[in-house]
């Protein structure tokens, strides 16, 4: 995390020191590095620049509209999953031409407000859905372009809730049922094949399962062209690794060097999904120590950001390094960061080595700029983060704090519950 460095005993994003930010728009926060982001995006582009390419950028990581402005500015798009995100994207003003819709669970109005939006391409995940926006499309009097979401059946060696390209895994299609399912969509009168998509998993740290699952698609294209489909575009998905403890995973360029051969022989237009290896390491999640507190077996430092704000190491045992904001010598003891939430298991930390830390300091949770604020709830009523895009020696608030207010917006109390007794 090269643009989250000390300097004089001060951890800064960029030029601007955390604590700057805490003492401004109070904790806890999660600041990105535009810096960080743009250095991503471009390190992709050049990459991959020798075959015509899109970088769509998986906004479930990290949705923030000026997050996928910075990215749509670098000539990025966006891989959305929901109207949602469809809504998002288009507010952040990427052209609906560099959009690609995937997920197992798209209804007939999401489909609609795609098709009405103009999108690239439908990644489709079952039968039944094919026909659905068969329909959808029928009714609008457009052509739906489609390609289909095969499961290559690879372990990608990662952990169990982000593999996604297994047999038995909900997502895509079986690669023995690819030929027929494509057979079925030729049949269809409103949906036009233009590509093929697969994405195997998340947090890759190895080139390998990408090389053997892109094989086993590209003899796919092949069988497929056979059909006269016409397979153009060629959606390799997301999935690279990012470096949360040790992890050395390969860098785009290293990903690159390893599939281009294929890429290269099929002629298609790529589009890669990249999320978390985009915006995983410009974030911090920036909170304040409320206590310390001695348990019979345990030491706690107890923060004001919780598993409703980053959910990571609850939902996935995941690892975040964490790192005091203010330099000091004090010597290490073992503890478990922890929120306030009423669960168990609402901790950012456990059986971690830290500086001995005392009530008021600054901790920031590192690796966070990808899966943190997008999974984020208001569990035990707790009003969301802010966010903030530092850049240079400035910064924006790009989200602000949740108030109150927020946390009842929508909600009433009936006229029956006023009149006691009726
Ligand atoms: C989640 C997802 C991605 C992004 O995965 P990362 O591991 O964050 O790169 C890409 N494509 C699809 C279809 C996804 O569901």
């Amino acid at each position: 995390m090269q643009d989250f460095q000390y300097q004089n005993g001060q951890l800064f994003c960029e030029g601007v020191a955390l604590s700057d930010i805490a003492q401004q728009v109070g904790t806890p926060f999660f600041a990105y590095s535009h810096r960080a982001l743009t250095r991503q995006i471009r390190a992709y582009k050049e990459a991959f620049s020798e075959v015509p390419h899109l970088i769509a950028f998986a906004v479930k990581a990290n949705a923030n509209i000026a997050v996928l402005k910075l990215f749509g500015n670098e000539s990025g798009g966006a891989d959305i999953v929901s109207g949602g995100e469809l809504y998002r994207a288009l507010a952040a003003g990427i052209d609906p031409q560099k959009l690609v819709f995937a997920g197992v669970g798209k209804t007939k109005e999401e489909m609609t407000a795609a098709l009405q939006a103009g999108i690239l391409m439908f990644n489709i995940e079952s039968s039944q859905e094919l026909i659905a926006l068969d329909e959808a499309a029928k009714t609008l009097g457009v052509q739906a372009p489609v390609a289909l979401r095969v499961n290559p059946n690879v372990n990608p060696e990662t952990h169990p809730y982000i593999s996604t390209g297994l047999k038995k895994s909900k997502f895509g299609i079986d690669i023995e049922k690819a030929v027929s399912e494509y057979q079925l969509a030729a049949r269809l009168s409103h949906i036009e094949v233009v590509g093929i998509h697969s994405h195997i998993g998340s947090q890759l740290t190895q080139v390998k399962p990408f090389v053997d699952a892109l094989q086993l698609i590209s003899d796919m294209i092949d069988r497929l062209r056979a059909q006269n489909l016409d397979i153009r575009h060629w959606d390799i998905g997301g999935g690279l690794g990012i470096t949360y403890d040790s992890e050395n995973p390969p860098l785009p360029k290293e990903m690159a060097d390893a599939i281009l051969p294929l890429l290269k022989k099929s002629g298609c237009n790529i589009i890669l999904e990249p999320g978390r290896s985009l915006a995983g390491n410009a974030g911090v999640l920036v909170t304040r120590v409320i206590y310390t507190k001695e348990g019979e077996a345990k030491s706690f430092v107890v923060v004001d950001a919780g598993m409703n704000d980053l959910i990571r190491p609850s939902l996935y045992q995941a690892y975040h390094a964490i790192r005091p904001i203010v330099e000091h010598s004090r010597p290490e003891k073992v503890v478990d960061v922890v929120g306030p939430i009423c669960e168990s298991g609402d901790f950012l930390a456990q059986e971690r080595a830290l500086p001995e830390m005392k009530s008021g300091e600054l901790l920031a949770v590192m690796s966070a700029g990808a899966y943190a604020f997008t999974m984020s709830s208001n569990y035990n009523a707790r009003p969301r983060p802010a966010e903030i895009l530092v850049h240079d020696t400035s910064f924006d608030i790009i989200r602000a704090r949740e108030t109150m207010d927020d946390l009842l917006r929508g909600e009433r109390i009936p006229e029956i519950l006023n009149t006691p007794g009726h």
